[in-house]
Formats: C-alpha cells, structure tokens, sequence
C-alpha cells in the first residue's frame, strides 16, 4: 500500500514555522503580520473558507481584519476598500475570497491589489514572475505551493529525471502547479479536457497531480507503480451508506485504487486542503518580512 500523505501533519509544521517566524519578527524589528481577509455576501462555503483563514492567522500570532461586505456592495466600494489596504502599513497580505457576486469583474479587482500584498499570488505581477522562475521573490499561489511541500516531502527538492502530468489547466491550480513542478526541473505535461488517452498519459507520471473537480476520476489503472499522487480536488458527493441525505468529501483521485499501486497519496480530507491555508500564513509572514527588510524563512 502506499504512504498516507498527511498534509494536516506538514500543515502544522508550516504553521508552526509561520508562528515562530512572526515571534522572531515581532521581537527584533517590532513588526506584526497583518492579513486582511475580504468576503463580499453571504455564500457559506466562502463564510467557512474565511473564518478559517481568519482563525489560522490569530493562531500564528498575526494582526488580522476581516472586513465582510454586503452581497451589493458596488465594484466602486470594493477597489476603495482595497486600496485602502494597499496603503495600510500594518496589512502585508491582502486575501478577496473568490467567487465574487457577477456585478463585481473579478479581474479588476485582484489586479488591484498591491503585488507586493497579493498573498493569494493571483496578480499579473506574480504570475509573471513565477512563468519566468522568478520563484525566490513572486508570491505563489497557496494550493500549488502547498501541493509542491507535500511533493519535496516525499520526492525531495530537486526533481530532475522525474515525468509530471497536471490534470487541470486553472489559473489557480494547474498552471502554476506546472510551472513549480517546471522548476524544481521535473519535465512536465498539462493535461485537460481536450487531452486525449488521459489515463494513457497520467500512467506516464512519476509525479500525477488531480486537479480537475471531478470525483474519483483518476482511477487505480491511471497510476503509474510507485508514482506520487496529489488529490487537489474537493467534491462533496451523495453518502447514502452514513444515512438519508448525508453527504462526504472525496478527490479528483479514486483513493483506495490509487493506494494499491502508488508508492504515496494524499487523502481527501487531510491532504492538500489544509496546506492551502497553511501556505497562506507563510505567504504573509513573507511579505512582513521583505517589507521590514528581513529575509524571509525558507
Ligand atoms: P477549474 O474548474 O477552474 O479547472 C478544472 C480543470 O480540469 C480545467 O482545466 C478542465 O479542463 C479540467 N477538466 C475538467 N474535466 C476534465 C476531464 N474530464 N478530463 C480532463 N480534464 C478535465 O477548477 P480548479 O482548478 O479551480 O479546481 C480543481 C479542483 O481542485 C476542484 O475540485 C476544486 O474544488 C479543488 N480545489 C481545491 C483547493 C484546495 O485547497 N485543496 C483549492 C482550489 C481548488 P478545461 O480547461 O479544458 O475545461
């Protein structure tokens, strides 16, 4: 069977290294790292997203706002609010929780925000800088950065001579998870709904990272012997088993076939999820720390 790979466990240990590094922060250049976290209406998904997030970074010691606007708050009060923050000296991370209400053009809004703020990693700015491998100074953004931990943890830094396949071309998932695994000197193909032979090609991978909002698409005799799977999916499906009308979360990966010939996986809850909050703490403290002149943690 393949190892479990335990993303709440690393999870805890970035976190924990975000702590001490805000501690360190606080104690020798007397700055706190800010986050503000801004939720526009009332979808309970994004309500839960954020009150994570929010409580992630009390527990790492940072300066943290959460400002929640009405579902008709106008694009005009939105930029406002965010420029408002760009000017903010004790905000480094500004975080929008997407999907924003249809009036609002989302685009606008995240390319408002500072790119030196963009803990999400979202703006052009750093976009750009991690397609040019600028990756020492962009901000990445969080499920990617945190899929690529959990990836160093088992394969180690430097992945040359490995194959990676992407399943997923998102602007917040597939492609810079490409362009990290890219980096780190894998030679790597993204795959998409246009891809044919898709399990044909995912048997190539060395490393197969699912990142499409499919439930169990990638099935056992989609995985390579000994390959390293990374679940980014998160599906809620039907759960009659636990009783009428329960439901239960799953991943883009068929979990219990990937395990019997992967060499490791992560689970669906308690693999990718929580890094993603996670790499959002140790984006902020980043930012601290360059805006006090520190070099930040690696
Ligand atoms: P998107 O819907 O933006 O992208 C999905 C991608 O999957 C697209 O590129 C699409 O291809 C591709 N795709 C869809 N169907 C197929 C198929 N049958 N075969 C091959 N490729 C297919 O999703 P996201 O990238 O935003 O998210 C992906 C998953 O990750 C979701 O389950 C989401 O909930 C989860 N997620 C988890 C996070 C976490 O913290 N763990 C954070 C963010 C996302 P095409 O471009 O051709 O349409």
């Amino acid at each position: 069977m393949a190892e479990k790979i335990d993303g709440r466990k690393v999870a805890e240990d970035v976190v924990a290294a975000a702590k001490t590094g805000a501690d360190r922060l606080k104690a020798e250049k007397g700055v706190v790292p800010g986050i503000a976290v801004v939720i526009v209406g009332t979808d309970p998904a994004s309500q839960v997203y954020v009150a994570s997030k929010s409580k992630k970074a009390k527990e790492c010691g940072f300066h943290s706002v959460q400002h929640e606007l009405a579902a008709d708050t106008s694009e005009a009060a939105l930029l406002s609010l965010i420029g408002d923050l760009n000017a903010d000296p004790a905000i480094h991370g500004i975080l929008v929780q997407l999907p924003l209400p249809d009036h609002i053009d989302s685009g606008r809004v995240i390319q408002s925000i500072d790119p030196d703020k963009d803990v999400d990693g979202f703006h052009f700015i750093n976009v750009g800088k991690l397609g040019t491998g600028e990756t020492d100074t962009a901000f990445v953004p969080c499920t990617p950065a945190g899929s690529m931990i959990l990836i160093e943890r088992v394969r180690g830094r430097d992945l040359s001579g490995l194959t990676a396949v992407v399943v997923g071309r998102s602007n917040i998932v597939g492609k810079p998870m490409a362009n990290l695994l890219l980096a780190a000197n894998a030679t790597v193909t993204i795959a998409h709904s246009r891809t044919p032979d898709l399990p044909g090609l995912c048997r190539t991978a060395d490393i197969l990272v699912a990142a499409v909002g499919r439930p169990q698409m990638v099935k056992g005799d989609w995985v390579k012997p000994g390959a390293t799977v990374i679940d980014v999916g998160i599906n809620r499906i039907a759960a009659p088993e636990r009783g009428e009308g329960k439901t239960r979360l799953v991943g883009d990966v068929d979990y219990d076939a990937a395990a019997a010939v992967a060499g490791a996986v992560t689970p669906v809850p308690g693999g990718v999820g929580p890094m993603t909050i996670a790499m959002l703490m140790a984006n902020t403290l980043v930012s601290a720390c360059r805006r006090a002149g520190v070099e930040p943690p690696r």
